[in-house]
């Protein structure tokens, strides 16, 4: 009986397999059209400069809509991507994407800010060592480099040394900055930050979930504020959605901060409300001075 049972939970299983690999065929097919059909869209999240009190980077965060499914997470969408070979050719589309758009906020006199834009470890590790692909799409669009900073996290330098710090050398040297991105959520992460050459921090947003009230996580947090800073680097901190969270980081002399308190990943048509909203532009293409929060 025993052996008939097992038997069956096997087969039961193997059905829910079957099932599991046609959706994700299907999935699969379903991305690489709407790769092509351009139908993955970007969603811009602002970051606050709090010493000038105003929005000074956006995140750009890929976004599928699928007609059928709805919305799909790119949690979902990236790995599935990467795993079909086609991360490379969205990376470089969203990459465009977001010059045509940076153009766009440039015409329209937000001329300071930045795009962050973020690579995975497969599109990363993929890119010619000079970082050709990336900064030809950069210079098509006739945009300075250090608009752009790419976000790369720490588990690209888990796969051996390769041509990571080639890579990182020439779009930095060519302008581009480097992020490091959810930072303190791999292994070793301070031992990244002695071997790469890197523009900016951004901290993972769990370590300052439990931020003022935890003492512990308050204090790991101050230390690494302090090490970020003293190595000269930018720090972002993400994660914000509590008033009492944004006033913490700021008492401890943090420049940036992202999160939901501030606002959510936008659409075009809501991005430009919000610019308009904090940081109205004048009729000569000149943005006002920057309201203070
Ligand atoms: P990430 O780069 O760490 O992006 C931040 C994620 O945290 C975003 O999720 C954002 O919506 C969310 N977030 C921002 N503020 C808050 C907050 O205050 N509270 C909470 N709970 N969450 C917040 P999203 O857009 O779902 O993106 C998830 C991940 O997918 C990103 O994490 C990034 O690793 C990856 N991803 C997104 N777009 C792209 C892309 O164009 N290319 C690649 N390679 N990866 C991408
Ligand atoms: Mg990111
Ligand atoms: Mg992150
Ligand atoms: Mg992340």
């Amino acid at each position: 009986f025993e052996a008939r049972r097992q038997q069956r939970d096997y087969f039961c299983f193997s059905a829910q397999m079957l099932d599991r690999i046609a959706h994700r065929e299907r999935m699969q097919k379903e991305l690489m059209d709407a790769i092509s059909k351009n139908e993955i869209e970007l969603a811009y999240q602002p970051i606050w400069d709090n010493r000038l009190g105003r929005v000074a980077k956006l995140e750009a965060l890929a976004r599928w809509t699928h007609r059928e499914w709805g919305v799909i997470s790119p949690v979902e969408f990236i790995p599935l991507a990467e795993q079909s070979g086609l991360i490379q050719a969205m990376g470089e589309k969203l990459l465009a994407r977001a010059c045509q758009d940076l153009k766009q906020l440039q015409a329209m006199g937000y001329d300071w800010l930045q795009i962050s834009i973020n690579r995975s470890t497969l599109e990363f590790n993929t890119l010619n060592p000079d970082g050709r692909d990336w900064l030809d799409v950069l210079h098509q669009h006739e945009l300075a480099p250090s608009s752009f900073i790419f976000e790369i996290t720490e588990s690209i330098f888990m796969e051996g040394h390769e041509d990571h710090l080639q890579r990182i050398r020439a779009l930095r040297s060519a302008g581009c900055l480097i992020a490091i991105d959810d930072f303190g959520t791999g292994f070793s992460a301070l031992n990244y930050l002695r071997l790469y050459p890197m523009d900016l921090v951004k901290i993972d947003r769990s370590f300052v979930q439990q931020i003022p009230g935890h003492t512990q996580d308050r204090l790991l947090l101050k230390g690494l504020i302090d090490i970020v800073h003293n190595l000269g680097m930018q720090l972002v901190v993400e994660g914000i959605e509590r008033e009492e969270q944004q006033a913490f980081i700021c008492s401890q002399g943090c420049a940036y901060t992202q999160g939901f308190l501030f606002s959510k990943p936008l659409a075009w048509a809501d991005l430009m409300s919000y610019l308009r909203h904090h940081h109205p532009v004048v009729e000569t293409g000149q943005a006002c001075e920057p309201t203070p929060m």
